[in-house]
């Protein structure tokens, strides 16, 4: 047996199109709703918000999409990213499974998100835009737009969720150091923001919020487009590029995953590491599971409803059929800021309904621990998000233990945690708590689903 730890893969055998799950879905999907007329959007309605060409990817079904050169040149500053064997890790398990992850944090930004943040500017750029208005969580999609519109001589305009603003002042020292403005949300500065503070002027802030006040600023702009790190189907897209380029390094350790594992927030690293591999399966191939792993103190797909919501707070997005636990429901303020969104990607939540995926929550404490243990093994310091994927990675190599089976596992080691530090020295200090959701307001905000006359 080799002991080889690390597949990379030549410039040349990066990806040139990107995979949609699309083409191989068994069913097809709900249809986007216009929240006014409750009938199915067309592009002209996403025209405000979007280029031509991103909604024309948002509403595609071809199987593969050309990266555009312009795109695939950036890229190579970085990828393909390497995947790694964890035979270190795997040691201090004593398991006989094979954990592999493939490693994002070596994007300049730090995670995944520059892989959709690259094509996304780029289009925008192509059709005229001078502007782009977004939100961010953790920060981690701010500075990968941030830094996506330094190179393409874009303005870009961050709300960036309270609670996070506080606690990671450095993503926002980050993404000014690429040119681009960060605010905290709810802000002033747009009526859905004024709105939420007059009701909680102490709010924490949300995604839900955060979309809401970056979704008005373009939608009443003309140089002004909106950017989403997460949820959509294109950029679900944009992220296989992660899961073909494993594909491939996979074939060089002559192995196959049994068990692919990757953390949710909106879905998109999941999407982008799983779909290339559930597409593959859809068409006959092997029988791989797949597990999306999210917070317990945002548990979206394990105790949301899959129903028709809005995807901001505000109520401006259309209505997508998803896992929801409320477009009203305000999460705990707990470390992971990128997995705190009441909504999921609709495609996530379409496999998870047709019973292709499986899913599980975790408290935050749980994770950290796991974070540490793959640190002290295998020397990268996952982000907090990408700790939820290594814990669930870390609880398969153990019931492969228990069953004495030496199956392959892959997961997503979505970003580094270098700019958590903050969180991690609380995780030491004792000060991390196991946040749990009100019951009574998730209950409140299902309650307050809208009523949807097509289902
Ligand atoms: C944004 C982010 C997430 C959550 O978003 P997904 O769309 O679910 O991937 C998870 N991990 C990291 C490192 C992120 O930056």
């Amino acid at each position: 047996m080799s002991d080889t730890v690390k597949y990379l893969l030549d410039e040349k055998d990066m990806p040139t199109h990107w995979y949609n799950i699309m083409a191989d879905l068994p069913e097809p999907m709900a249809p986007p709703l216009h929240p006014g007329t409750g009938q199915p959007i067309g592009p002209d309605d996403l025209a405000p918000l979007f280029p031509m060409e991103l909604i024309k990817q948002e509403m595609s079904t071809e199987r593969e999409i050309e990266i555009p050169e312009e795109v695939r040149d950036i890229f190579r500053q970085w990828r393909p990213t390497p995947l790694y064997r964890a035979r270190r890790l795997e040691k201090a398990l004593d398991t006989p499974a094979k954990i592999y992850y493939k490693y994002e944090g070596v994007s300049p930004a730090g995670s995944h998100k520059p892989n959709t943040a690259i094509p996304q500017a780029y289009y925008n750029k192509a059709e005229g835009i001078t502007k782009l208005a977004t939100e961010t969580g953790a920060g981690q999609w701010g500075s990968s737009l941030a830094f996506a519109g330094a190179l393409f001589g874009m303005e870009i305009d961050v709300y960036m969720v309270k609670v996070s603003f506080g606690q990671k002042p450095y993503r926002k020292a980050l993404m000014e150091s690429y040119g681009a403005r960060c605010v905290a949300s709810p802000s002033n500065e747009t009526n859905a923001g004024r709105a939420i503070l007059a009701d909680h002027p102490d709010s924490n802030g949300s995604l839900g919020i955060a979309i809401s006040e970056a979704v008005e600023i373009a939608a009443t702009r003309d140089d002004t487009k909106y950017a989403l790190g997460s949820v959509l189907n294109h950029v679900l897209m944009h992220q296989t590029i992660v899961g073909q380029e494993c594909m491939k390094q996979m074939d060089m350790a002559g192995d196959y995953p049994d068990v692919i594992v990757g953390c949710t927030g909106g879905g998109s690293n999941f999407g982008g590491i799983a779909f290339p591999y559930l597409g593959e399966k859809l068409r006959g191939g092997k029988d791989t599971k797949f597990i999306a792993v999210e917070p317990a103190a945002c548990p979206t797909l394990t105790r949301g409803q899959f129903a028709y919501d809005f995807g901001d707070t505000g109520h401006l997005t259309p209505l997508v059929k998803m896992h929801t636990l409320g477009s009203t429901f305000i999460p705990p303020g707990f470390h992971s800021g990128g997995l705190r969104y009441h909504g999921m990607a609709p495609q996530v939540s379409h496999v998870q309904d047709l019973g292709l995926i499986e899913s599980k929550a975790y408290h935050q404490t749980t994770c950290f621990e796991a974070g540490v243990k793959f640190a002290r093994a295998e020397g990268i310091l996952p982000a907090p998000e990408a700790n939820h994927a290594v814990r669930g990675a870390i609880d398969e190599a153990l019931r492969c233990k228990e069953e004495g089976k030496s199956e392959t596992i892959l997961f997503n080691l979505c970003g580094h945690g270098h700019f958590d530090m903050q969180a991690y020295m609380d995780y030491f200090g004792g000060n991390l708590q196991d946040l749990d959701y009100d019951e009574g307001e998730l209950a409140m905000a299902l309650a307050g689903l809208p009523s949807v006359a097509a289902e």
